[in-house]
């Protein structure tokens, strides 16, 4: 199997299948309750958080895990709005992933009070940003494209007209270099199942700047946040620091898998990464181009304009997918028309990627997709 799929799902570290044994085994069947101290469950959301902050370029203590990321991203954006009284518009593109839209959607509705989401088209985010805007809420790396916003810039942008910027990272972290503590990101968020390889479920991540991490008020205050869970107090303070970001119980079997997951990022440069990336995206680029002109790039060519994965477009897309997954290539397709195919160097290399083009050309050239069982489609695609 050739697995072009990571940015999607991230495959199984041979290390989390032994964690996960021992965490269920010896922590949870042994210790039981006595896991929440002894095994030192309760730490575990800012223990991991602190790993992954390391790949994403924060301060120290700036990074919590815990619930997915579309809870993350109405955590940021409630906080964003309130550290910009005054203004009321949130600022996205339409590249963005759809649960970030509808997630900012919701919350003006349940804000009401003339709170707006503004939505353009990705190339016209710089030009949009002004002093009407509370907050931008951008995800560097469209997931359908690939296409990569300028971070530092649309940041300066923001800053610039007295706006705050909230950075998705899902398809940045493990992905590429990213470093939002010298981009000046002010609140970040992304997921760990993509390229963290944390499985299914894994838990999201959120970053709040250490300048604003005392006055970010987490509109999800649930006792996990509080200054202290165990006081069992009526009123609600919020922890110090990044801590009030926690919500409830963390997901501790997701965090076990997670943290074994991250050993192989132990001494990887993301840079190295990044590098190795391009040149498998350029090498699918260049087979695909040469032997399938009925596909169309979807991708940015410039380097700097792009993430990790390199998508193509046909309208037959959904077709083409599942005769390639059922070749052994596996991408994924987003509707309309877009094969997704995401290059992650840590276990995919030239060989796989001349031998994923090899694949495609014969699907296109002698039509195999063209067949009943290629159209019908699942729930997930
Ligand atoms: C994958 C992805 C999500 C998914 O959110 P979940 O809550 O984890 O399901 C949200 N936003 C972006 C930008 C994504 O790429």
């Amino acid at each position: 199997m050739i697995y072009l799929d990571g940015n999607s799902l991230g495959p199984l570290p041979s290390a989390v299948k032994k964690r996960m044994a021992r965490v269920v085994c010896d922590e949870w069947g042994a210790m039981l309750i006595r896991g929440w101290n002894q095994a030192g469950w309760m730490e575990q959301p800012r223990r991991v958080g602190e790993r992954v902050g390391r790949l994403i370029g924060a301060e120290p203590g700036s990074v919590v895990m815990g619930d997915t990321l579309s809870i993350k991203v109405y955590q940021a954006l409630v906080s964003a709005l309130e550290m910009n009284p005054g203004r009321r518009v949130i600022l996205s593109d339409t590249g963005n992933f759809p649960s970030d839209l509808y997630i900012a959607d919701g919350l003006t509705r349940t804000l009401g009070d003339g709170y707006e989401l503004r939505t353009v088209d990705p190339e016209q985010v710089m030009d949009a940003i002004d002093e009407t805007v509370a907050v931008i809420l951008i995800t560097e790396v469209d997931y359908r494209t690939g296409r990569r916003h300028d971070m530092k810039a649309l940041t300066q942008k923001a800053h610039a007209v007295g706006a705050l910027a909230i950075w998705d990272l899902a398809h940045s972290a493990g992905a590429l270099p990213v470093d939002v503590a010298a981009e000046g990101a002010d609140l970040a968020v992304g997921c760990t199942y993509k390229y963290l390889n944390a499985g299914p479920g894994g838990p999201a991540f959120i970053y709040v700047a250490p300048r604003h991490q005392e006055r970010a008020r987490p509109a999800l205050s649930g006792w996990m946040g509080h200054e202290a869970p165990f006081a069992f107090d009526l009123d609600y303070r919020p922890g110090h620091g990044i801590e009030r970001m926690r919500v409830g119980t963390p997901l501790i079997l997701q965090l076990a898998a997670l943290d074994a997951a991250l050993d192989v990022w132990e001494g990887v440069d993301m840079w190295d990464v990044r590098t190795s990336s391009l040149e498998l995206g350029d090498l699918f680029i260049a087979g695909v181009e040469a032997r399938c002109p009925e596909l169309k790039l979807a991708t940015p060519r410039a380097h700097e304009e792009r993430g990790s994965q390199v998508s193509f477009e046909h309208p037959e897309g959904y077709a083409i997918m599942q005769a390639l997954i059922a070749e052994g290539v596996i991408g994924d397709f987003r509707a309309p028309v877009t094969l997704r195919f995401g290059f992650t160097p840590l276990y995919i290399r030239a060989d796989d990627v001349n031998r994923a083009v090899d694949i495609l050309a014969r699907i296109i050239g002698e039509r195999r997709w063209d067949r009943p069982e290629f159209k019908r489609r699942a729930r997930v695609t």
